[in-house]
């Protein structure tokens, strides 16, 4: 087991009630089993976390199948986890013992988003007694309401990131480049205790700050540009995603009003997420909002996504999402305006939906100037 210093004292998950969740909304799908091949959803079943794997969902029990490098490590991870899991582990193909466990099934639910071509036809030779059935993001859907355990390592991530943060934001006044400060950034989440990073750190300045999901250069951050750093850590697997915009001294009176607009539209978008609300209200809210400033054209992305083993996952929080949110969804509220070659902003928080409102994770203070 992987455990890291931050993922120590966490409240625990509840993996071993996850199978029965899922074979329940692979019924709702029409499948009576279900091959399950994405890596991040073999690991929300199981706990196991090595990189080839499959899991067999069957009516009556969870098989994980893996090879001999994991041989250690499947059992170890599968014995912290809870989960109830046959656990299976070869170097050949593990086609007789899949066709074996298959026995008496009639529909086997595939992944439809996550498994190629050849692999469906292989899937077809496995189970040639079944019928194979594209199951679209059943997993998914399961993971988008997450446990007090789930729910506790994503609020470890998010300190982390606040943490890393104001360890990081002096070092802006000394004329650091783009990379110097995703690096520094990078450091403080291990340092600190976490896996990593949630995924690629995002520090763009100047006009690359109208780049939305620019990638960190060696350009020098000037005084008094606006500043996008776009950052997550993950703890035991679970992600944050924070985004702040600062400057290093006050700012064009342009740029400071985008920034003020952004940073309101979000708010007003963290005030629409509560349990049984429309995911779109949410959207709505932030847009809104820019459009009545004049800039809804230079909103070029979608509100927010879920966030949890996949830095993006369901639910997508946008215009059509009609859906209402549920208690326990953890999502990403992240408005931003990007005018090309001048600057850009964009504000960014994890929050968890609740009744009545909602739990922000992230927690790192939205003043703008860096003195
Ligand atoms: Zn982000
Ligand atoms: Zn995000």
């Amino acid at each position: 087991m992987t455990a890291s210093a931050a993922s120590a004292g966490l409240v625990p998950m509840d993996v071993g009630g996850r199978a029965g969740r899922v074979r329940a909304a692979a019924a709702d799908a029409g499948c009576d089993a279900m091959l399950v091949t994405n890596l991040v959803n073999v690991r929300y079943l199981t706990g196991f976390t090595g990189s080839a794997g499959l899991a067999w969902l069957g009516p009556d029990e969870l098989v994980l199948v893996t090879d001999r490098r994991y041989a250690e490590q499947v059992h170890s991870e599968i014995g912290c986890s809870g989960a109830d899991v046959r656990i299976e582990i070869t170097n050949d193909e593990p086609k007789g013992l899949l066709a074996a466990a298959a026995v008496g099934v009639g529909r086997i639910g595939l992944e439809a988003t996550s498994v190629s071509w050849a692999d469906q036809r292989k899937y077809g030779e496995w189970f040639a007694a079944a019928e194979l059935v594209a199951a679209v993001a059943v997993v998914e859907r399961c993971r988008q309401v997450k446990d007090a355990g789930e729910i506790d390592r994503m609020a470890a991530a998010a300190a982390i990131a606040d943490d890393a943060l104001a360890e990081v934001r002096p070092m802006l006044v000394e004329g650091p480049t783009e990379n110097d400060v995703a690096l520094a950034l990078d450091t403080a989440f291990r340092r600190r205790g976490a896996d990593g990073s949630a995924f690629a750190t995002i520090v763009a300045s100047g006009p690359n700050a109208a780049l939305p999901h620019k990638r960190p250069t060696d350009r020098p951050i000037g005084a008094g540009e606006l500043v996008i750093m776009d950052m997550g850590a993950v703890v035991g697997g679970y992600r944050s995603d924070m985004t702040r915009t600062m400057a290093v001294g006050e700012p064009d009176p342009e740029a400071r009003r985008v920034f003020e607009t952004v940073r309101d539209a979000q708010r007003l978008g963290v005030e629409q997420v509560v349990a049984g609300n429309a995911i779109s209200e949410v959207d709505k809210a932030c847009r809104e909002r820019i459009e009545a400033d004049g800039w809804g054209d230079a909103f070029v992305h979608g509100t927010g996504h879920g966030v949890g083993l996949d830095i993006h996952e369901q639910p997508w929080v946008r215009a059509t999402a009609a859906e209402p949110l549920e208690a326990g969804q953890a999502i990403t509220v992240e408005p931003g305006v990007y005018l090309p070659g001048f600057c850009g902003a964009r504000v960014e928080d994890t929050v968890v939906v609740a009744h009545g409102g909602s739990r922000q994770l992230t927690r790192s203070p939205k003043s703008l100037v860096v003195a």
